[in-house]
């Protein structure tokens, strides 16, 4: 039988993106159920660098693949991320769920006849095979899938579903050789997106968060005021996106950002729609305020307050 729990993170601009350490998280618990050893790779122009902070608890070793250029390319990560399977034969591959994995992830495993599937939100082990579920329909249901007749499994797994590991540990350093690749695009500069703010939803610790309970345009400037008086990055659900109201950059859920290193989340005059909850349901403390108990957001916030968002929130001010 194959072995092994083979995580590829990811850095851009010189950082290694926080997801990589969230699918560490779900790698060393998968490990205490299957017994199989943990490999983190990373592939970079300069990989010991990215090393270091790799060193977590749980790893069993740090595999290093050098390339040409730091910047993401699809075919130098397909040819590598190929390379370290065949090298380390995993029965599972954890690779983030983002742009980047797009460019790669779907040639990879088509070429080499791998078990796949995206966007996962959780994995369990069946068995000797493993079980991934992710959502179908819009998000309105869970389908678990299984991936039988396949040595490896390779899954694309959604940003701030697991909890990231911070300990430190002692993983063993091997390096593979660069595969040969001739890439055919060149990445030549980073741009942000027209059109947004500077918001960093995924790195904002503390959000305070609009939906249509706000009511009207005019009312959202009284909750800007609110999450800059305690010291929170606002947020929104779509509708107030869609409507202009705030900057799609803003946006937490399905369809806009997740709520990646969130630990309070305070959810105002939202009514907790599963589209919604897939960017924030994983914050360890939500407090959200309803006029309508029946609200679905209760039905995950630690602290809920039956009231009007506006009286709510003068007394919250009243305090700054
Ligand atoms: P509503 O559902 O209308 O809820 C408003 C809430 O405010 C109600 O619960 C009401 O009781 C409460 N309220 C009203 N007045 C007050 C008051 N004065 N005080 C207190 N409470 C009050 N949505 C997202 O948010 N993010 C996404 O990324 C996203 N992606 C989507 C992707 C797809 C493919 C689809 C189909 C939908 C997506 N949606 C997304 C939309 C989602 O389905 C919901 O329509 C949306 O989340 C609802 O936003 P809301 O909670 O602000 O509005």
């Amino acid at each position: 039988m194959m072995a092994g729990i083979l995580v590829v993170v990811e850095h851009r601009k010189g950082e290694l993106r926080p997801v990589g350490r969230e699918l560490v998280g779900l790698a060393t618990a998968l490990k205490t159920a299957s017994g199989e050893p943990v490999q983190v790779a990373v592939i970079a122009a300069d990989p010991a660098r990215y090393a270091e902070p790799l060193k977590l608890a749980g790893v069993d070793e740090i595999v290093t693949v050098q390339s040409a250029d730091d910047a993401f390319d699809p075919e130098v990560y397909e040819a590598s991320v190929r390379a370290l399977i065949g090298a380390r034969q995993p029965s599972l591959v954890l690779l983030p769920h983002s742009v980047d994995t797009l460019g790669y992830a779907a040639p990879l495993v088509v070429r080499d006849g791998h078990g796949f599937t995206t966007d996962v939100f959780a994995v369990e082990r069946d068995g000797e095979g493993w079980v991934a579920t992710r959502s179908g329909y819009g998000q309105k249901v869970n389908v678990e899938m299984e991936f039988p007749g396949h040595a490896t499994v390779v899954l694309t797994v959604r940003p701030g579903s697991f909890k990231p590991v911070e300990a430190a540990g002692a993983p063993a350093i091997s390096s593979l050789p660069a595969p040969h690749v001739t890439p055919r695009s060149q990445h030549l500069a980073f741009e942000e997106p027209a059109g947004g703010d500077d918001v960093d939803i995924p790195g904002a610790d503390f959000i305070l968060s609009i939906g249509r309970g706000v009511g009207e345009e005019d009312n959202v400037e009284q909750f800007k005021a609110l999450s800059d008086s305690v010291g929170a990055t606002l947020g929104c659900s779509r509708p107030i996106a869609d409507s202009g109201w705030l900057p799609k950059s803003r946006q937490v859920g399905q369809s806009g950002k997740t709520a990646a290193n969130c630990k309070l989340y305070v959810a105002m005059g939202i009514s907790g729609s599963v589209q919604h909850m897939a960017g924030m349901k994983h914050v360890d403390t939500i407090v959200a305020v309803n006029t309508d108990p029946e609200a679905s957001i209760f039905t995950i916030a630690k602290y809920g307050i039956v009231g009007d968002i506006f009286d709510i929130g003068k007394e919250l001010q009243n305090h700054f």
